[in-house]
């Protein structure tokens, strides 16, 4: 028998990237595989929201240095975000997650005003929920939103999945071959070694909340492996 999952409640931050599988557009296959991931932890017990980018479509700050207005392109960046929560929830359901998606930005037809207490509601009758337009706010990012959702939603772990990355390392593995990653740091020692986790107003409400972060790579089974509390990636706490 699997062991029983270390979280109640945990919050899941997807970038677009994972999306796109490295391009524009959403990559079926790759959402269907990440769903199924999440089915799996949902099976066991645990209570998943989701949180999605949307840098697989676009990017405010990329829009507004070809010479568009930063809002506008920032609530663009928003929108691309739905897109990747309608292909969430549609290969969650087929893996049979009932799942809710709650949006920043109302728009009725496709999804739920985001309402913090109804989302709870939700994640205890066994629904998956997904949250789609960041906070509904140029210049905040979905990293940024994931903290927010994770404290106010009672999560107990945000978990930062990447593709291509396993963990926090003291330098960039990519281009230092003797990076070395860490399993476990201190919120403090990430901010003394100049360490990026999430970007710097994420990673200061996890701080100042004691909200527990792991950085891990989504690769098969991964996301299983880190609500049953194996010593995947890197634990980032007090
Ligand atoms: N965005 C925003 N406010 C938010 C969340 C997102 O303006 O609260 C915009 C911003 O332009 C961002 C884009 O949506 O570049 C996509 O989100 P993000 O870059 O966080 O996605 P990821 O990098 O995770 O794919």
């Amino acid at each position: 028998r699997a062991a029983p999952p270390a979280y109640r409640r945990v919050l899941l931050k997807l970038s677009g990237e994972v999306f796109g599988g490295g391009r524009v557009g959403v990559d079926p296959e790759v959402v269907q595989s990440i769903a199924r991931q999440i089915a799996e932890v949902h099976r066991n017990g645990t209570q998943v929201a989701v949180v999605v980018g949307g840098g697989n479509f676009f990017r405010g700050e990329e829009l507004s240095q070809r010479g568009m207005d930063r809002d506008r392109a920032d609530y663009m960046g928003m929108l691309g975000t739905v897109m990747n929560c309608l292909a969430l929830q549609d290969f969650l359901e087929k893996a049979g997650v009932p799942t809710r998606v709650q949006t920043a930005i109302t728009m009725g037809q496709i999804a739920e005003p985001y309402i913090p207490r109804r989302a709870e509601r939700h994640l205890e009758k066994g629904r998956a929920v997904i949250f789609g337009a960041g906070a509904g706010l140029p210049y905040f990012s979905t990293d940024t939103t994931a903290a927010q959702r994770a404290l106010e939603i009672g999560c107990q772990v945000l978990l930062m999945g990447k593709s291509g990355v396993d963990g926090v390392y003291d330098s960039d593995p990519k281009f230092n071959p003797n990076a070395v990653k860490f399993d476990r740091i201190s919120y403090d020692d990430v901010l003394r070694r100049g360490l990026k986790v999430a970007d710097a107003t994420a990673f200061s409400l996890c701080r100042d909340n004691a909200m527990p972060i792991i950085v891990f790579d989504l690769a098969d089974g991964n996301i299983a492996r880190v609500v049953r509390g194996e010593k995947i990636g890197t634990v980032v706490s007090a």
